[in-house]
């Protein structure tokens, strides 16, 4: 473990909705130098007193008694009260203050209320505090909740060099990510492809209003987009982190992984040893129903049409679609403004 270090702290977080991919580019990250995945921080202080649904690191040690989370948990808590009380406490702040539906007040307003300005002095501890442990000067959260996302270009307060974020806003096929909320996977629920898809639109347009926001520390990516060339797409969000992509875990679509201290996520977390990365992700195809396919396609159309999943279409039909997906050139990741375009690098 590190000790205390000089320099902004950068945070790279990983916008949209759930079941986007976030979390094996995250433990992809985490092999990187320099860089730690913390998976979905959101969750630390609900999982880690048992009110969420699991309360594991991704060490496979319970929240409380991983020696990484258990010097952080602390952070930001009184003398005397209890670490179950403390949780309850940041819990009712992240729901008064940073649900999907705040984000554009914290974009507009930035810390404009007392639960906001507490929230943010204790992310910021926080992610200065995983830093120190760590020895890392990448953070990678893939929490994916909007508000959080949009509080953290506010973190620091006046010491604007205490947190750098960067904002990742990915994107994957509303089909496809139905399909994986259909089927409960451990202790991950279910959702009907309607409500997976609502869901779907609101946490990204929510992300979208963030990245226009933050354009010059944003970048947009699809998840088919990393499936089709994982590697590249790594070194390139290595880039836009200002690490040097020679660090790159990846060997073609292989990386082998080593553990890691994420809070929550995709079950898949838990695994170690050399992963590869499938190249497809069209089982929706097949897999899900007529009904729900209907459905997810129906709601989402608008934006599909927006992230250019219905252009592609469009040029060479699902089977067309299908095809390129696994044969699509690196990473030309798409902006709202002006279509396809690589993403800017960070400094
Ligand atoms: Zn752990």
């Amino acid at each position: 473990m590190a000790g205390e270090r000089d320099g902004p702290v950068t945070v790279l977080c990983i916008t949209g909705w759930c079941r986007n991919g976030s979390t094996i580019i995250g433990n992809i990250l985490n092999e990187a130098h320099d860089f730690i995945h913390v998976g979905e921080l959101h969750f630390l202080w609900k999982n880690a007193v048992g009110l969420g649904a699991n309360n594991l690191c991704g060490c496979g040690l319970e929240l409380g008694r991983c020696a990484f989370w258990s010097q952080i948990l602390p952070l930001g808590r009184p003398a005397g009260t209890s670490a179950e009380y403390f949780a309850a406490e940041v819990v009712r702040r992240q729901r008064a203050c940073v649900r999907t539906r705040h984000t554009w007040r914290i974009l507009r307003r930035g810390l404009g209320s007392v639960g906001l300005r507490a929230h943010a002095e204790l992310m910021t501890q926080v992610y200065r505090a995983i830093a120190e442990r760590s020895g890392a000067r990448v953070i990678v959260d893939t929490s994916k909740m909007p508000g959080e996302a949009a509080l953290l270009a506010a973190l620091g307060g006046e010491r604007e060099d205490t947190i750098r974020p960067l904002f990742v806003h990915l994107v994957r096929d509303p089909r496809a990510t139905a399909l994986s909320w259909h089927q409960p996977k451990q202790y991950v629920y279910a959702l009907p492809a309607s409500a997976s898809t609502a869901y779907w639109c609101g946490f990204n347009l929510a992300a979208s209003a963030i990245t226009k926001r933050h354009a010059e520390h944003s970048m947009a990516l699809r998840y088919e987009e990393f499936i089709a060339d994982p590697a590249g797409v790594i070194g390139h969000l290595l880039r836009f982190c200002g690490a040097d992509p020679a660090v790159s875990p990846m060997t073609g679509r292989t990386v082998e992984l080593h553990g890691n201290h994420t809070v929550t996520g995709n079950p898949d977390r838990f695994r170690t040893g050399a992963t590869v990365v499938r190249d497809t992700d069209d089982g929706w195809r097949t897999e899900l129903s007529r009904r729900p396919r209907l459905a997810a396609s129906a709601l989402s159309w608008p934006l599909r049409l927006r992230y250019g999943y219905l252009r592609e279409r469009a040029k060479g039909g699902a089977g067309g679609e299908r095809a390129r997906a696994s044969r699509r050139a690196p990473a030309p990741h798409w902006t709202e403004e002006r279509g396809l375009r690589r993403g800017k690098a960070a400094p």
